[in-house]
């Protein structure tokens, strides 16, 4: 009995054998994702906590987990390691020069749930503040085209666009590089529909520190606020190694992960309590009087660079 029937409930078992073990995988032991959260950035939207008014509603014990400046061939591969056997999706911003190094992560990232989003080509020295509008949007421009490319496959064969008008973003994201935005860009985002990332909360993982301290670390500002979006480097190896422990610490804990996809319209945002100010502004404009005197000998300096100073908590 070689018929159709047979060969479809052969076909129908097959199907049934991956289930289970899909379901074991991602088990009730596992932290998994609770909810998405869809995202709206028509006319543009600015959140996060420590540099806007208005982050994405979160409610009590959620949080959103986001990562910078990969992709890293050592670190990158552990980093969504964790969150595949944990079952979670998180959002990268990711450089566009590495990208166009390693095409494969950023990928990968795409086929293992996660957002690819966009966070300028070069990461800039020191900041996209040190230079002209017109080489901020191309540098900008250049990165996510790479992203576009490497991670959702889009076709530039008949040309890159010179517009951000003309490009489609699957995930139209942006984290400006050590959150020092500027008025013009912010105004260009805001006309092409792209959302711009702060952050709630972060680990300081730019700094060097061990992968103990920066769990503790973490895991206090976390139990302090209570929810987030948090911010992490998956290019940082103390970042990479922490990661495993402080999923498993959130779902003992009792913390559930939000993934944001894009959604219709604007929002939802939710305002920060009176009283509110921007943290990053002052360190950012902190950076200003050192170096404006010598702009361009630091404008393309390679390396990462973020808020420096760890504020202490
Ligand atoms: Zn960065």
């Amino acid at each position: 009995m070689f018929s159709a029937t047979r060969l479809a409930f052969v076909g129908a078992l097959a199907a049934l054998a991956l289930v289970p073990a899909r379901a074991a995988e991602c088990g009730s032991d596992k932290l998994g994702v609770s909810r998405v959260q869809k995202v709206g950035v028509e006319g543009g939207l600015e959140v996060g906590w420590k540099t806007y008014r208005d982050t994405i509603p979160l409610a009590d014990h959620e949080v959103i987990l986001t990562f910078d400046d990969g992709p890293d061939p050592t670190t990158t591969p552990l980093v969504l390691d964790a969150l595949r056997e944990q079952c979670v999706r998180a959002t990268f911003f990711d450089i566009g020069r590495d990208v166009d190094e390693h095409p494969k992560l950023t990928r990968r990232e795409v086929d293992e749930g996660h957002n690819v989003a966009f966070h300028t080509d070069t990461h800039p020295q020191p900041t996209l503040r040190y230079m002209s509008a017109a080489a901020a949007r191309a540098d900008i421009l250049k990165g996510m085209i790479a992203v576009e490319r490497a991670a959702y496959g889009q076709d530039f064969s008949h040309g890159e666009p010179d517009e951000l008008g003309k490009l489609k973003l699957h995930a139209p994201f942006f984290r400006f590089p050590g959150f020092a935005d500027t008025a013009d860009l912010r105004k260009w985002f805001a006309a092409n529909n792209v959302g711009i990332f702060g952050v709630d909360l972060w680990a300081s993982d730019w700094v060097k520190m061990t992968p103990d301290e920066e769990l503790k670390l973490i895991l206090s500002r976390l139990e302090k606020a209570k929810k987030g979006m948090l911010l992490f480097h998956d290019n940082k190896p103390w970042t990479a190694q922490m990661l495993p422990r402080f999923l498993v610490e959130l779902k003992r804990r009792g913390y559930r992960v939000v993934q944001i996809e894009t959604g219709p319209g604007h929002g939802p945002t939710e305002a920060a309590p009176v009283g509110w100010r921007s943290e990053t502004g002052r360190t950012v404009n902190s950076v200003k009087p050192r170096l404006e005197h010598e702009p361009t000998s630091v404008a393309h300096k390679e390396g990462g660079f973020d808020v420096k100073a760890a504020p202490q908590e």
